[in-house]
């Protein structure tokens, strides 16, 4: 990640500004939609099992689909946030651009073997805290894993990210891998040079090749990996975080979670 971006520019409130929205989505001729899942389309579930689009959202997006391009660009696996959203005609970008879908074929990268025995002898070393560390939630995935502490207990934390951070570090160190530690959560996947500022431009250029027109994109995340997507489409595209509470690069920031389905309304009521 490219997380040298200049958060010198404060965010502005999406909805107090929207007639500008307006009009830059007028001049480029429609919008193209891009989002995150986890803590745009759901909100943030203690779990990740737990997390699900609301029916709302899901209407919501599914009339978007209809209307205007749209990508929903995950870390999440493939055949996880199909089974979550379950909306057809869009473009899902998985497992941090490992692996897509595209007019309803999968496709996924291909990945050193070297790299993927140090990742399960990364998770081969990580499963076993499950029983010292109640309220772990180990999630293997295919290409990689998770660790979250989000519901364990507060007084067991320090010790918890202390054991994992030396368990991993010198596995990282050896291998092209990638650790992110963010939102109470552990991240160990294969460094291949792609963030999701890559997986913007990768929809950017498969949703115009499709329908033949260069919309304004707009990308709406919450976390830190959706930094490198606001910083793609800083000058040429609308970037919306959720949530105020921590700087960003995006231009723009809606409330909370419950916003997203303001915006998708407002989004179905333009000319497109
Ligand atoms: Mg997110």
């Amino acid at each position: 990640m490219k997380i040298e971006h200049r958060m010198e520019q404060p965010m502005r409130n999406l909805f107090e500004n929207i007639t500008e929205i307006k009009s830059q989505i007028e001049q480029a001729g429609g919008a193209t939609l891009l989002l995150d899942f986890d803590g745009v389309l759901s909100a943030i579930a203690p779990t990740p099992d737990e997390a699900f689009i609301s029916e709302e959202n899901k209407a919501l997006l599914k009339a978007c689909a209809e209307r205007f391009p749209v990508a929903v660009i995950t870390g999440r696996e493939l055949s996880e946030i199909k089974k979550k959203m379950k909306v057809e005609n869009l473009l899902y970008i998985a497992s941090h651009g490992l692996e897509w879908e595209e007019d309803g074929k999968d496709h996924a990268k291909t990945v050193p073997k070297e790299t993927m025995e140090a990742i399960n002898l990364a998770k081969e070393k990580i499963k076993p805290l499950l029983p010292r560390y109640p309220g772990m939630i180990f999630e293997d995935k295919s290409f990689m894993f998770a660790a979250h502490y989000r519901i364990m207990d507060p007084a067991l934390i320090d010790a918890f990210v202390k054991e994992v951070n030396s368990i991993l570090e010198p596995i990282v160190k050896q291998y092209n891998l990638r650790l992110d530690h963010n939102l109470m959560t552990f991240e160990l996947r294969p460094e291949i040079d792609w963030d999701k500022g890559d997986s913007v431009k990768f929809a950017e250029e498969h949703l115009s090749k499709k329908t033949g027109k260069k919309f304004m994109p707009i990308y709406i995340g919450d976390g830190l990996t959706d930094e490198d997507a606001f910083a793609v489409l800083k000058e040429k595209g609308i970037s919306i975080r959720v949530g105020e509470d921590r700087k960003s690069v995006a231009k723009w920031y809606m409330k909370d979670q419950k916003e997203v389905a303001l915006f998708l309304k407002w989004l179905l009521s333009l000319k497109q």
